[in-house]
């Protein structure tokens, strides 16, 4: 029988959140006998093979090209997670969201002190949009399950997991859901 498959992605984010993944230590060696990976960094597989079971998205949404990788995700994956709060919150990457966008690319390409001789703020038609703020994941698509932190611990992570390709409800201990 085939076995459940899992994709990830990563949008405005630090990778932490992916790399807590990975923190799951020799887990991983059970985790890959019970899931395969389609699309994710983590195999640098880019495009969806199948529709899958769990999708999991680290980060908020930045510009236009972040919209449809989430929209394709949502199309794709049975069940949405957003890990970590950049995707749940918009935590780091909203820093931006109080600074108007044209005044942010300004400070950015042309006002800023590391800026010599003049600047030019790129526009080429390869370079995606940027939205005029930033905006957790689910302001755009519909997310099942939002797991905060910075990141998640490897052991949420591997719980939730667990819980989903298992079937069972989706239940953290305190020591999993306390952040101070
Ligand atoms: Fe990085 Fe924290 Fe954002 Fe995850 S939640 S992408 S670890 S800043």
């Amino acid at each position: 029988m085939a076995k459940p498959l899992i994709a990830t992605q990563h949008l405005t984010s630090c990778f932490g959140c992916h790399m807590s993944i990975l923190d799951i230590d020799d887990r991983i060696l059970k985790l890959a006998k019970m899931v395969d990976f389609d699309r994710s960094p983590i195999n640098d597989i880019k495009e969806f093979t199948w529709p899958v079971d769990i999708g999991i998205i680290e980060g908020g949404v930045s510009n236009d090209e972040h919209v449809e990788i989430l929209k394709d995700f949502r199309k794709n994956c049975k069940v949405l997670i957003g890990i970590g709060s950049c995707a749940v919150a918009n935590s780091v990457p909203s820093m931006r969201n109080t600074v108007p966008l044209k005044e942010c690319l300004e400070e950015a390409y042309l006002n800023g002190p590391t800026i010599v001789d003049g600047g030019i703020i790129p526009n080429d038609e390869d370079i995606p949009i940027l939205l005029d703020k930033v905006y957790p994941l689910h302001e755009v698509v519909k997310i099942d399950y939002f797991l905060p932190g910075c990141p998640p611990s490897a052991d949420t992570i591997w719980n939730a997991l667990v819980a989903l390709l298992t079937g069972k409800e989706l239940e953290f201990p305190y020591e999993l859901i306390k952040y101070d």
